[in-house]
């Protein structure tokens, strides 16, 4: 099957393999086509198509928005075709940043306050020049021997509820959604099944306002999703006149159990990556969505 990955993260937020590799790794895996959806950053962009156009994969940017949703879900907005130079884009990314920058001593001081012995700036030496996330916040206790694993890292301490847990300012969707279409993109509703609501009803509503609010489309297949879920997105996706997409969430080592072009089981088809070019180029011409 020729097969695709559109949602992955390099060294420029918080996976570990830098763009290049992951461009990489991708040919390796024999992908036709790659996205680099970092959070907040297209820092990684420029790298990661350079590599594509020397190795012969096609690619397309791609970054990955926070917006405001209650808890205890969340809410991710990918942004494709997105053009890193765009003054709006730019202005999102800074927004963005500082928003982290806000956040991220807060986590630190109450970890020290909890006698877990980290600093800011060992986090930034564990990021590599990247967008400062909680995963490589997690490593480095997993390092030090504070948790036995990421994930306990995030239940314990970094994770929704837990003892350092501090929440970021974040877009509404509407305002990502226009500021992804201002920077040239389409918005696509990341990995429905981390909103956490309690039935497919509840979800239906979010995509309907979402689409009303300019969404292009929903992400079907990720690492989340099982057969239930990859059938009622597809579902939803028809019914709303959506784009549907697909990708692994690729952190590298930092989420060691998703692999490149993998998402629990299922290849993402090429046509889909087919479809999301032309639904680029078609907002860009003003037409449609
Ligand atoms: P940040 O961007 O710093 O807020 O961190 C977000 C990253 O942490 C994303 O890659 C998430 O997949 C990961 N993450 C958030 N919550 C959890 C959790 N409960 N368990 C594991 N990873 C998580
Ligand atoms: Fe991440
Ligand atoms: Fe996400
Ligand atoms: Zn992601």
């Amino acid at each position: 099957m020729n097969s695709v990955d559109l949602h992955c993260h390099s060294t420029a937020s918080d996976g570990t393999l830098p763009p290049r590799e992951v461009v990489r790794l991708a040919k390796q895996c024999n992908l036709s086509a790659l996205s680099l959806t970092d959070h907040d950053t297209t820092n990684g962009i420029a790298e990661a198509a350079a590599a594509a156009g020397e190795l012969g994969i096609d690619f397309i940017p791609g970054i990955e928005i926070s917006c405001e949703f209650p808890r205890p879900g969340t809410m991710h907005m990918l942004g494709y075709g997105v053009d890193p130079d765009s003054p709006t884009l730019k202005n999102l990314t800074k927004t963005l940043l500082e928003a982290r920058g806000d956040r991220n001593p807060q986590i630190v001081e109450k970890l020290n306050e909890l006698g877990v012995a980290v600093s800011m700036d060992e986090w930034r030496e564990q990021a590599k020049g990247g967008v400062l996330g909680r995963p490589q916040l997690a490593a480095i206790l997993v390092r030090k021997g504070y948790v036995s694993s990421i994930q306990s890292a995030f239940d314990k301490y970094l994770g929704e509820g837990g003892l350092a847990y501090f929440d970021k300012e974040r877009l509404t969707s509407r305002r990502a959604i226009e500021l992804i279409r201002e920077s040239g993109g389409v918005a696509v509703l990341a990995h429905p099944p981390q909103l956490r609501r309690d039935n497919f009803g509840q979800v239906e509503t979010i995509v309907k306002q979402l689409a009303d609010e300019g969404l292009a489309g929903i992400e079907v297949i990720h690492s989340d999703h099982d057969e239930m879920w990859v059938r009622e997105l597809t579902r939803l996706a028809d019914r709303f006149h959506l784009l549907k997409t697909g990708g692994s969430d690729f952190h590298g080592s930092n989420k060691a159990d998703i692999h490149l072009g993998v998402a629990n089981g299922r290849r993402i088809p090429r046509e889909w990556f087919d479809a999301l070019v032309d639904g680029v180029r078609q907002a860009q011409c003003g037409v449609g969505r």
